[in-house]
This record gives C-alpha cells, structure tokens and sequence, in this order.
C-alpha cells in the first residue's frame, strides 16, 4: 500500500526502533518519519549496556520469531557492519557442559542449531576445546563459528545518521506522555518538548514498552519486569584466559545465558551479565529504586506467580549479585584459573522482560499491531542482533496494512 507523505512517529530510539525507522525509510522513501527518544542521544538503555555479542540463533525454538528473525538479522548485521567500516568480528563462540547433568541440554542446543540452520556447528571433546580456548575446562562443548562480536553503539549512530540523511527526523530528549486517538485513524502525541501528529505509532520503548501500550489505548495484560544483567571486567594482566567468548550450558526456563565471558570489540573481556530483580526500570545500580516501578511489579499477579515457582533461583542470584567470590565461583566452572582478585566492578544493563499473567517468562519476541499503530512487547536477546530483520518485518506489515 501507498503510504506517500503519511507521519510515521517511531517511539524509542534503541535499535529496534532505529532498525524500524531506517527500514521504514527505505521501503516507503515518501513517508514523513520521526523516531522521538526521551534520552539526550540514541541508544541509552538495553542496546547501549549490551553484552555486543552477534547471535546466530543457537538457542532458539525451531520456528519461533526469535529463531527466525535471528538467523535472518545477523547476516543482515554483519553485512550492514561491512558495508559502513563499523568494529565487528566474527570469532567463533564455545558452550560448555561442565558436568554429565548438562549434556543431554548440550546435545539439544546441537540439534537446535541444526534445525534453524546454523553453519560449521561442531561438538568438541576438552582437547578440541582447548585448542581455541587454551585455559577452559568442561567436559563437553559445541564451537559456534558464526558468532561474533560488535559494537551496537556504534551501529546505532551509523543507522541513525542514515535515517537523516534520507529525509527522516531523530528527536531526542522527547520524553512521551501521553497518546490521543484522533478520529480519522491519527494520533495526538504530547511530549516533554511538545506535540506531534502521527498516522501510524511504533512502539519500541523497550523497558517502558508496556506503559507506551498502554497510553495507546492497550490493556497491559504483559507486564514488563526489569532484570539487571551486572558485569565484572577482568584486569589486562588476566585477559591471556579468554580469547573470545566462553558461555555455559544454559537452563532453558529461563531467557537468560548464564554468566558468560565476552570480548569486547572495543577492548578488554567482560564476564556477566547475572539476572536480579531490578528495583527500578532504569536501576542501574543495587541502590536506585523507583517506587512506581517497584509498584507495578509487586501489584502484577504474574510477578507472584514467577516468585512462586522460582523464588529460590532468584534468592541465589541476588547473594550471587552481593558476592563477588561466588560469582567467581560461577566463572570457575568455565576457566577455572580465574580468581576474585582478577575482577573488577565492570558496568550493568537491564533487560525488559515481558511476563505472562500467569507468570511464564515470555521467550519468544512479541508484537502486536492495530489500526494504526504496532506495539514491540517484548524484545529482549538477541533483538540487538535480529534489529534489522525485526524492523524489516514491521516495516512490511506497516506497508501491508496501512
Ligand atoms: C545485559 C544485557 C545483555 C544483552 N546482550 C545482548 C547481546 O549480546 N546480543 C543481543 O543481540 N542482544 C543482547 N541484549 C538484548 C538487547 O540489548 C535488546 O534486545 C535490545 O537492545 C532491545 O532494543 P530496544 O530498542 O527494544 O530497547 P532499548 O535499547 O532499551 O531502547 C528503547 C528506547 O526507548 C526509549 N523510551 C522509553 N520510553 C520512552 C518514552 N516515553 N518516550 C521516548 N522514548 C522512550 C528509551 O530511552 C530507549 O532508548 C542484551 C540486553 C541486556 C540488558
């Protein structure tokens, strides 16, 4: 469908929403885009307090949007990165059982990664392992080539540049308040720095993707619960231990990896993130609480409904978030040369997590999409790397039915 001259306002400026807009751009060059970001640049939040690590889609259920839009997205992302000169590498990752109970999840990951069609997928005994990565112990691992690493800062100002250069507008410290369906399938946005008109509404808000939904008109049915991912770094003297990226074997209950070694494209080698119930949606730190977000948390039935069935596992992670010995521990099982004085304070992220009303963790990526507008409800890893399929796919949808 023709969508020439129509307004198209994109809210969040992390990379699904950049990826959306840029998209948008190129497949309806006509159309009037804006992405409003309440954040002084683009970038801030999930994307920019990433681990920088190119998925290929190892993980994911066969069939699932994550799986496909993952296996489609990095290819696109490692050929965007080659085409602008942005910092990237395809090094290679290692999963690692590290006793006999993880080798039946091990040989399933294997049979994943087959089925959504990953490449030179192999299964190694520890010598094979130890030839990439010298100083790892484990009893069993699966090398994934296609895997890499890149800077998705970097990524998001080489998107956001084209989104100007090819007509579209970036505001940035435009905070939305509030959102007014106006007859005539338009919508009123009030924002800190004043009002725009839109035709059709994206919303990529990330952690506050529930509450934009919400203002839209949406009934909050999905909650989103913010975990913080915390990281150490390990000193230069002791980076000789890891070469590339060292991840475990992880429970597949969960949406998160298991405390991981990272290189870093810019430099240096991280290991994290964990998963603890942030007090805030922006709660970078163990100490920032925002009682709203605490509020919405503790009043959502799905959060009991989680604490329930998984108290015990989050009880663990936050004594683990307190301890740096045990969560050195942890590390230990991988390279067992690591030692707590070989960390440091590194930085953290928060990943928004929609949760079910009764209080599955929602694995798959999640949209929905009405007259006029499209909701992201839930894109937590890999969307980083999917960002460019994922708002391909938004993109066609918009221009199929609008
Ligand atoms: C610790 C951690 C490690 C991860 N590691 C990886 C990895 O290695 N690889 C990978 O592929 N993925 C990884 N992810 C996941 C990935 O970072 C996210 O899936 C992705 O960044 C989501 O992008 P987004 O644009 O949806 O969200 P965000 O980057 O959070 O962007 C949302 C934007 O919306 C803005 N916003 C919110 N409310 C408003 C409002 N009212 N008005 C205007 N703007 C608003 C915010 O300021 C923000 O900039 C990780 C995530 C975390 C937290």
């Amino acid at each position: 469908m023709d969508n020439s001259g129509k307004k198209i306002v994109v809210v969040g400026g992390g990379i699904v929403g950049l990826a959306t807009a840029y998209q948008l751009g190129k497949f309806q060059p006509h159309a009037q885009i804006t992405v409003l970001e309440k954040e002084p640049t683009v970038g801030c939040h999930q994307t920019g307090n990433n681990s920088g690590v190119l998925h290929a889609g190892l993980y994911y259920q066969p069939g699932s949007a994550k799986a496909r839009l993952a296996v489609k997205g990095v290819q696109e992302m490692i050929r965007f990165c080659q085409e602008n000169a942005i910092a990237h590498e395809i090094c290679g990752k290692l999963v690692v059982a590290t006793d006999e109970s993880e080798i039946d999840r091990l040989n399933n990951l294997y049979e994943r990664g087959q089925k959504n069609g990953l490449l030179g997928l192999r299964k190694l005994n520890l010598e094979q392992m130890r030839e990439i990565e010298p100083h790892i112990q484990g009893i069993a691992g699966i090398h994934v080539p296609q895997e890499g690493i890149v800077d998705y800062k970097q990524v998001c100002r080489v998107i956001a540049d084209k989104i100007t250069e090819s007509g579209g507008k970036i505001v940035t410290s435009a905070r939305v308040l509030r959102l007014e369906s106006l007859t005539g399938d338009s919508w009123r946005i009030e924002t800190s720095i004043g009002e725009f008109e839109a035709d059709i509404l994206v919303n990529c808000a990330g952690l506050y993707c529930d509450r934009i939904s919400e203002l839209a008109g949406e009934k909050r049915e999905m909650r989103i619960i913010p975990f913080r991912g915390e990281y150490y770094k390990i000193k230069p003297e002791r980076q000789f231990l890891v070469k590339n990226l060292i991840y475990p074997v992880p429970d597949p209950k969960f949406p998160f990896l298991g405390v991981h070694f990272t290189r870093l494209v810019t430099g240096g080698i991280e290991a994290g993130p964990n998963a603890v119930l942030a007090w805030a949606r922006e709660g970078y730190r163990k100490s920032q609480v925002n009682l709203g977000d605490l509020y919405d948390v503790f009043s959502y039935p799905g959060f009991w409904q989680l604490f329930r069935k998984y108290w015990r596992t989050g009880v663990e992670e936050l004594v683990r978030s307190f301890s740096k010995e045990l969560f050195c521990q942890s590390l230990q099982k991988l390279v067992p040369e690591i030692r707590p004085e070989d960390l440091e304070v590194g930085g953290a992220g928060v990943r928004a997590q929609a949760i079910a009303p009764n209080g599955e963790l929602v694995q798959d990526f999640h949209f929905i999409s009405r007259r006029g507008a499209v909701h992201v409800l839930n894109a937590p890893s890999p969307a980083a790397t999917a960002s460019l399929a994922i708002g391909e796919e938004i993109a066609h949808y918009i221009i199929a039915n609008t």
